[in-house]
């Protein structure tokens, strides 16, 4: 699932650089029965399988580095977040525990993980993607992986409201015209088209980011 991800853009450039590298690890591999049985039945019932804590808890025990930071991908975790993201690009290493079926046995939870992380509240069959988008997204924060570091600084996210629309050449499209602000190369009033445009985004798609916004600018 994930060699395509790791090669292609903007990621596959920062890992040709060496700026970040990708482990993946199959867990099959500390399996010790004839079968490489991963999982199995969940103690009082139920549907589905759980992962056995024998391969797992071998498995992040023979990667793991002191100081290292070892995260369980779930739904019932933390939401991830733009914050997380910088913090986690500052590591030098981090684990991430893709789990499947029904989820994990809770003792691999209690004893080889130092933080359980969501990205969202929907329920995905596996946690390979989670570790993907969270890769994708702290690999931003490593200086180099962009092209250009300014991109950081305008983004939805970065500061307390979305991102403001975008357009490029040509300045006229199928009767669509580019607003006339944008080409008119006047910076301050740009500057003052785009902030209103972030708010009354803001304000229209994520109320609750809104009215956080408005609590801290009145308590400026
Ligand atoms: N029974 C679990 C629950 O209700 O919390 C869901 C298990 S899910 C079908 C299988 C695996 O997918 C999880 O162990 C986790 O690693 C991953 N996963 C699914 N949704 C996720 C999400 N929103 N965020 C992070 N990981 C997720």
């Amino acid at each position: 699932m994930l060699d395509g991800f790791l090669a292609e853009s903007i990621l596959g450039k920062g890992i040709a650089k060496q700026l970040l590298e990708v482990e993946v690890r199959d867990i099959r591999d500390w399996c010790t029965d004839k079968h490489r049985a991963a999982d199995d039945r969940p103690f009082g019932g139920g549907a589905g399988m759980v992962m056995k804590p024998e391969p797992a808890i071998a498995a992040i025990e023979a990667v793991q580095t002191p100081g290292c930071r070892r995260i369980y991908l779930t739904p019932d975790g933390t939401p991830f977040s733009d914050s997380m993201a910088r913090e986690f690009a500052t590591e030098s290493h981090l684990v991430f525990l893709s789990g499947h079926y029904e989820g994990i046995d809770q003792r691999i939870r209690d004893s080889v993980i130092d933080q359980e992380v969501s990205i969202g509240d929907y329920v995905l069959t596996n946690g390979t993607l989670p570790a993907a988008v969270i890769i994708d997204a702290l690999a931003r924060f490593i200086p180099g992986v962009l092209g250009d570091e300014k991109s950081l600084t305008h983004e939805s996210f970065t500061g307390k409201l979305l991102d403001f629309p975008q357009y490029t050449r040509p300045a006229e499209f199928r009767g669509m015209s580019v607003p006339d602000v944008l080409t008119q190369g006047n910076h301050g009033e740009i500057e003052k088209w785009r902030t209103a445009q972030c708010v009354e985004k803001t304000r229209h798609v994520r109320p609750d980011l809104f009215k956080k916004y408005r609590h801290e600018s009145d308590h400026q």
